[in-house]
């Protein structure tokens, strides 16, 4: 790092830098690529509900399996992904395929909700809610079988034109959810201004609720505000039973989790929760 003229200005030349850049131009490469030979794949992660242990609905998670690393978790792209822009293109296969998913699902006699997360950028530009509706007319979907899971961030970056575009999706009978609630920098009283019909609480309040007074103690207020909105309350990343029994007496709704079951492919996903037993 080699400073520039004046203070406050450097310029970079740390060779650790470029090599950092460069492996996430190289990771951008091998995702179009993977995109293009089909080495995405969603799976589903059943959402219990609390009150009478049935599955109610499945969120669908972005896997990549990579030919020599296995099965990538979006952890590891989907940051490089929306850096670069290519979350676009990937975030619009895994809304078509979940909707393709779901209306397959529908279509057996066996219909599940299934909840896609969508990146801010993806969120922003216009089309999204035209693609929606092409989608859902394409596959013959019940638009309440597809929920789209949002992030604070997207109800922050242009409040209005979020507000816009929700009443819209709204409008095609989509649900709306908002994901990792907590962890972002939305005021409570914000939240009644957007039509959701869920929130789901951040699995770090999750964990260790338990051990921790203040996380337990905001758990209870999340689950109060979202019943005082009327809205659905989720909690995510549920591992011990003892979290589940103390949400379950907190009112929350309902709950996914390991405790449950990880995200599984789709054959498999269907066998254990939609076939009737
Ligand atoms: P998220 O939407 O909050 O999804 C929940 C994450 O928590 C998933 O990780 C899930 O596998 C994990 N999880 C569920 N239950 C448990 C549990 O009991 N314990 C633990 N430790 N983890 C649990 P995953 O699949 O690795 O996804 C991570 C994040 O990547 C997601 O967080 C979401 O923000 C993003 N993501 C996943 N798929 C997509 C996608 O299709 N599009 C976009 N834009 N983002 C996606
Ligand atoms: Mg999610
Ligand atoms: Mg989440
Ligand atoms: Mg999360």
């Amino acid at each position: 790092e080699v400073k520039g003229r004046g203070k406050g200005h450097y310029r970079f030349y740390r060779p650790e830098m470029n090599a950092n850049l460069l492996a996430r131009l190289q990771l951008d490469h091998a995702l179009r690529q993977g995109l293009r030979a089909q080495q995405f794949v969603l799976h589903y992660q059943p959402r219990i509900d609390l009150h009478n242990g049935q599955m109610r609905s499945c969120e669908a998670l972005l896997r990549w399996q990579h030919p020599e690393r296995g099965l990538v978790l979006p952890g590891e792209f989907i940051g490089v992904a929306e850096e670069t822009g290519f979350i676009v293109a990937l975030g619009d296969w895994v809304l078509e395929q979940a909707v393709r998913q779901a209306a397959a699902w529908q279509d057996a006699g066996t219909p599940c909700p299934v909840a896609v997360n969508l990146s801010a950028l993806q969120f922003h530009p216009g089309g999204l809610v035209m693609r929606v509706q092409q989608l859902l007319s394409t596959y013959g979907l019940q638009a309440h079988l597809l929920e789209l899971e949002l992030t604070e961030s997207i109800l922050i970056e242009d409040a209005d034109e979020a507000l816009a575009r929700m009443q819209e999706l709204r409008a095609l009978g989509v649900r709306l959810s908002l994901d990792d609630f907590g962890t972002g920098y939305s005021s409570l009283g914000y939240l009644k201004r957007f039509p959701l019909q869920q929130i789901k609480i951040d699995r770090s309040f999750i964990a260790t609720m338990h051990s921790d007074a203040v996380d337990a103690a905001i758990v209870t207020s999340i689950i109060q505000l979202a019943r005082a909105l009327k809205m659905e309350v989720v909690a995510e990343g549920v591992e011990l039973e003892e979290q589940r029994q103390h949400l379950r007496e907190l009112g929350c709704d309902q709950y996914q989790g390991f405790l449950c079951s990880r995200a599984v492919p789709a054959s498999e996903f269907h066998a254990c929760w939609l076939q009737p037993r």
